[in-house]
């Protein structure tokens, strides 16, 4: 094929608009991400679409090695600094988790450490294109097969502390979090949500009153691009907002309103 035209010399293009990768509008990992970062915890991450939690405004993951990892550098920093076992959390993917997190997770346990892991049980490898894994109850062929229960597997592996919480109710999640840090013996959380993009029934977009908004931004900082501000006042494209009310318990002046408009 042919190259593209260059412009001639002294022909000014477009600029283009920096448009940095972020997760999609009601993606589950955004409140996880949003939450960590709020506590300003030491993240250890992992490899999946919820890598891009750490990317600014979220900024909510410190480390990302390799697959699997995130276990293991979480515990690595327990034993370089104990006291970091109450403000460290490694995070991981459920098919991440499947693929290379449970040797881990054993070594925690197996090790004394009292680290703290959220598993993000979206129920499928969003990154790849969403392919099975062991907990979804289908081979890669579309084949019927055992689903692999996360909690009976994280016990099984000497997990005592489990708990399933929502990872877009960001109170308990808050909660939860802090909770599973402060127990000496090690915890998994998994925030168990669909990936947005296979929820099939979607709610209304958030509607905003513009007498309430005050302009300050904080919902900006979710990072969802469904929101923008303008003339100083915060805007949600109704198209692309899934109604996942995540921004709605940020604002703080209840400016962001659930089931306001009906989304395309
Ligand atoms: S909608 Fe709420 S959080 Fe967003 S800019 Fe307005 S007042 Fe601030
Ligand atoms: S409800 Fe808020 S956070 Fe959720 S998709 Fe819509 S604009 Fe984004």
């Amino acid at each position: 094929s042919r190259p593209a035209p260059s412009p001639s010399a002294g022909e000014e293009m477009p600029a283009i608009p920096g448009r940095p990768p972020v997760l999609c509008p009601g993606c589950p990992h955004r409140g996880i991400f949003y939450v960590l970062h709020k506590l300003k915890l030491l993240v250890t991450g992992d490899i999946g679409c919820y890598t891009l939690g750490g990317l600014p405004p979220l900024e909510g993951m410190d480390t990302c090695v390799c697959m699997g990892a995130s276990i293991g550098m979480a515990h690595g920093c327990e034993l370089a600094d104990p006291s970091l076992a109450e403000r460290t959390v490694g995070v991981i993917g459920d098919s991440t988790f499947f693929h290379s997190g449970l040797t881990g997770l054993l070594n925690m346990v197996y090790n004394n450490g009292r680290g703290t892991v959220i598993i993000l049980d979206n129920r499928t490898t969003a990154m790849t294109g969403h392919q099975d894994h062991p907990g979804t109850g289908k081979t890669l062929m579309g084949r019927d097969a055992p689903a692999i229960n996360l909690e009976a597997l994280v016990r099984a592996l000497g997990v005592r502390r489990v708990q399933v919480v929502d990872p877009l109710d960001v109170a308990r999640l808050t909660a939860v979090i802090k909770e599973e840090l402060a127990a000496p013996e090690p915890s998994v959380i998994i925030a168990r949500r669909p990936c947005a993009l296979l929820q099939k029934e979607r709610r209304p977009a958030v509607a905003v009153d513009a007498e309430l908004c005050t302009g300050c931004r904080a919902c900006l900082k979710l990072s969802c691009p469904a929101i923008s501000v303008r003339e100083q006042k915060a805007a949600v494209d109704a198209i692309t907002c899934t109604g996942c009310g995540l921004c709605v318990q940020v604002c703080k002046f209840g400016a962001l309103q659930e089931g306001g408009r009906q989304n395309g």
